[in-house]
Order: structure tokens, then C-alpha cells, then sequence
């Protein structure tokens, strides 16, 4: 009788699907995180992302900032205009 040769593998490699980012085919094996309402993504692609996601952010808080300061100088030069009327 012949032996089994199969051995169960220690580590089941499934098909987990899509990267949401990348798009390439993930397996469990890979770091990858799962979102609310099925989506799943490399864990470094989502922190890519995050990090893009971040700096525009920072970018936007920026020009908020630039605009604050532009409507609070004028604020200024308009009450300076009402002084000097
Ligand atoms: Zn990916």
C-alpha cells in the first residue's frame, strides 16, 4: 500500500481577493487589512495612502491657514481704513 506523501501545509494560502489600491491579488499570508463593507488592502498600501492622504491634509490646513491670515490682514487694513476716514 502506498504512503501518503501529501502533507498538509502548516501555513493554508487563501485568495483574500483584490488590493483596493494595487489591485493585484492578495493571499492571507501577506499583512493586509480589511475594510468596513468588504473592501481589503495591503497593509502598506493603506499606509501609503494615509500618508498621502495625511500630507494633503497638511496641505490644505496650510492654505486654510494662508487664507486666515490673508482675510484677518485685510480685516486689519480695512479697520485701518475706517481710522483714517
Ligand atoms: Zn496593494
Amino acid at each position: 500500500m502506498a504512503k501518503k506523501l501529501w502533507k498538509k501545509p502548516s501555513v493554508i494560502v487563501i485568495n483574500i481577493g483584490k488590493c483596493k489600491y494595487c489591485q493585484a491579488e492578495m493571499v492571507n499570508t501577506e499583512s493586509f487589512v480589511a475594510f468596513y463593507g468588504g473592501e481589503k488592502a495591503h497593509y502598506d498600501c493603506m499606509k501609503k495612502d494615509d500618508f498621502k492622504k495625511l500630507i494633503e491634509k497638511e496641505k490644505q490646513w496650510q492654505k486654510e491657514k494662508d487664507c486666515t491670515q490673508t482675510s484677518m490682514q485685510k480685516e486689519k487694513e480695512s479697520k485701518l481704513v475706517q481710522v483714517n476716514e
